[in-house]
C-alpha cells in the first residue's frame, strides 16, 4: 500500500523543493508509491494547486495520488508521515511572544487534527520555525499519540556543519560523521565537533594540523558560520535557503523511516537526557533503530560543550514558559 504524506505549506518554496522530489522516491525509496496531500491556508492554494499540476505533469511511477485542500481533518486523513512546512514568518515589529502565538494558533489545532485522522503509525516532522517549540505545541495537542512520533528539523543545521568541517579538513562529507547539534534549531544551537570522525578516525589531530587552536576556531569561526548560514545564504542569494532545507528534510524522514548505520541529528522529546529537562523537543545525537530515534547517551561532555548545551536549552524552557503563559500549551 502507497504511504500517504501530508505537507502543510505545500504551496510555499520549501514545499515546492520537497514535493517533486519525494514523487521521484528520494525520501523513501525507488520501490514505495506515495500519495500526497498538499494542505495550505486559502491564499496558499493556488500555489499548491499550481504544483499538484506539475506534479501530474511529472508522469512520477510512483505519485499515486494528490490532492490539494485547505481543511486540516481532510490533510491529514490517514497521514503515515507529515511534515509541517507552512509556519507564520516573523513580521515587522513583531514580539516573539506575538510569533509563539500566532504559531501556537496553528500548530495546536494542526496536532489535534493528526491525533483524530491519521494513521496509527504517523511521524510528525516539523520544519516551520521556531520548529522545536511548534513541534511541542503539536505533539501537547494531539492525544493519544505518542510525542516520540514528534520531531523537529536539525539536519539542516548537521549537514552544514559537516559539510564545514570536510571543507576544513579538505576530506569528503561523506567521510564525516559524529557532528551532533544540540538543542534549539536557532542562533543558539551547539553543532559539536569533540566527537567527530573522518573516515572513521577521531578528527583532533588533523583538525589542530589545519586550524591550530581548536577552541578558538569553534568559537570564532565553525559555530558562527554554521548557525549564521541562513543569513548567509540570504544575503548572497537573494533569498532563504529552500532546496538545502527540503533535502535535509528528506535525509531526516529517511534515516527515520530506513534506519542510520551512524549517528545525526534530530528535535526529539527529551526524557531528561544529558540533563535537558522533561518533555521539551531539543536536539541530540540520535540513532533510528527499527523505525525509531534514540538519544545516543553516555557522550562526554566537558564544561565548555556544556555551557552551550545549557544555553541553548535555556532558550528551549524560555520559548515553553512563553507559550504556556500564552495558555497554549
Ligand atoms: P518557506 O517554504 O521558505 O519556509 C517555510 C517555513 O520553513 C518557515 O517557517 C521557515 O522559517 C522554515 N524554515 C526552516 N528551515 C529553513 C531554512 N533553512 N531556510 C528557510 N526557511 C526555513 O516559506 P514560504 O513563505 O515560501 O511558504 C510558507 C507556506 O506556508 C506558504 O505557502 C503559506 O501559505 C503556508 N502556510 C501554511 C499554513 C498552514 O498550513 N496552516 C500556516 C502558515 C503558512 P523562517 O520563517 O524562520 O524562515
Amino acid at each position: 500500500m502507497a504511504t500517504t504524506i501530508t505537507i502543510t505549506g505545500a504551496g510555499g518554496q520549501i514545499g515546492y523543493a520537497l514535493l517533486f522530489r519525494i514523487a521521484a522516491g528520494d525520501m523513501l525509496g525507488a520501490d514505495e508509491p506515495v500519495r500526497l496531500r498538499l494542505l495550505e491556508i486559502p491564499q496558499g492554494l493556488g500555489a499548491a494547486e499550481g504544483a499538484a499540476l506539475e506534479l501530474q505533469d511529472g508522469a512520477f511511477p510512483l505519485l499515486e495520488h494528490v490532492e490539494v485542500t485547505d481543511d486540516a481533518a481532510t490533510g491529514f486523513e490517514g497521514a503515515n508521515i507529515a511534515l509541517l512546512v507552512g509556519a507564520r514568518p516573523r513580521g515587522p515589529g513583531m514580539e516573539r511572544a506575538d510569533l509563539l502565538a500566532a504559531n501556537a494558533g496553528i500548530f495546536g489545532p494542526q496536532g489535534a487534527a493528526i491525533a483524530a485522522r491519521a494513521a496509527s503509525d504517523i511521524r510528525v516532522t516539523v520544519v516551520g520555525n521556531p520548529a522545536n517549540t511548534n513541534a511541542l505545541i503539536a505533539a501537547s495537542a494531539a492525544e493519544g499519540v505518542p510525542a516520540e512520533r514528534f520531531t523537529a528539523l536539525t539536519r539542516l543545521d548537521e549537514n552544514r556543519a559537516r559539510a564545514q568541517l570536510a571543507q576544513t579538513l579538505g576530506a569528503s562529507v561523506s567521510d564525516i560523521r559524529r557532528v551532533p547539534i544540540w538543542g534549539n534549531h536557532s542562533a543558539t544551537q551547539f553543532p559539536d565537533t569533540s566527537h567527530a570522525t573522518v573516515a572513521g578516525a577521531p578528527v583532533g589531530a588533523l583538525l589542530v594540523d589545519r586550524v591550530g587552536d581548536v577552541r578558538r576556531w569553534q568559537e570564532d569561526t565553525f559555530i558562527p558560520r554554521v548557525a549564521k548560514r541562513g543569513a548567509e545564504i540570504i544575503e548572497v542569494r537573494g533569498s532563504s535557503s529552500v532546496a538545502s532545507a527540503a533535502s535535509a528534510t528528506i535525509d531526516h524522514v529517511r534515516d527515520w523511516v530506513q534506519g542510520t548505520d551512524d549517528w545525526t541529528s534530530a528535535g526529539v522529546i527529551s526524557h531528561g537526557e544529558y540533563g535537558v529537562p522533561e518533555g521539551l523537543i531539543s536536539s541530540f545525537p540520535v540513532r533510528s533503530v527499527a523505525g525509531r530515534w534514540s538519544i545516543v547517551e553516555g557522550l562526554e561532555i566537558d564544561d565548555w560543550a556544556r555551557a552551550r548545551v545549557d544555553a541553548s536549552v535555556a532558550e528551549l524552557v524560555e520559548e515553553r514558559e512563553a507559550v504556556r503563559a500564552l495558555g497554549m500549551l
